[in-house]
């Protein structure tokens, strides 16, 4: 089964078919049809397996256009790979003209505040600026459907863990959490029992 068996609209066809996205990997093949279904979902995979497009896909189909708050967060532990996985949801969301905007540290303050109160859909970030930007009200998370918490083991590993709790303490209940790791170690568990209803397991 190809990408095209998928229950996708064109334009997130079109910007597969661009990427050269033909077969989904094994995660992709996990992952999408149960995201679609908003179903909550812990998946243990690697970097390098394809895992943000597995995430990146289905948010970029599920998204509201017309919504100017943002629908979608996706919590990384480094600067780099937000950066990267909102490039990644750039191209995803070409055609959809999706607005992904990715957020961290060391970059000023002031300007991410200007961006944030333009149109985005989706919004990639580190957790310490991404809880700051909450705390000063200058990103809405009202409207948050959809979490994803990447590299989770990681993320607690650097030791966010106060801070990625006080941010999804901040969203609201009615949403869809994913998280994936590429171990699943005690703490992380902890979180998912905390806070994801009933997920499914996946592991590639
Ligand atoms: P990731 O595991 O998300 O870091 O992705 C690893 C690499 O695989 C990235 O360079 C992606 O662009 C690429 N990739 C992801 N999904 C596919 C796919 N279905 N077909 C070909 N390449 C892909």
């Amino acid at each position: 089964k190809g990408f095209i068996d998928y229950k996708l609209s064109n334009d997130i066809q079109q910007a597969l078919a661009d990427l050269a996205y033909e077969q989904p990997t094994e995660v992709q093949r996990k992952v999408i049809p149960r995201a679609l279904k908003q179903a909550d979902l812990v998946v243990k995979s690697q970097t390098g397996s394809g895992k943000t497009a597995s995430f990146a896909i289905p948010t970029c189909e599920l998204i509201d256009w017309e919504e100017n708050r943002p629908q979608a967060l996706v919590l990384t532990p480094t600067r780099e790979l937000a950066a990267q996985v909102q490039e990644d949801f750039v191209n995803i969301g070409r055609y959809k003209r999706v607005k992904a905007t990715a957020i961290f540290g060391k970059q000023s303050f002031e300007r991410q505040k200007l961006t944030l109160k333009q149109k985005n859909h989706i919004v990639v970030g580190t957790p310490g600026r991404v809880l700051d930007h909450i705390q000063k009200n200058t990103l809405p998370v009202n409207r948050i459907k959809y979490l994803v918490i990447d590299e989770a083991d990681e993320m607690l590993n650097m030791g966010f863990i106060e801070q990625v709790e006080a941010i999804i303490e901040a969203l609201p209940e009615d949403r869809v959490t994913s998280l994936f790791s590429a171990t699943i170690p005690e703490d992380v568990e902890h979180l998912c029992r905390k806070y994801m209803k009933a997920p499914e397991n996946i592991e590639v």
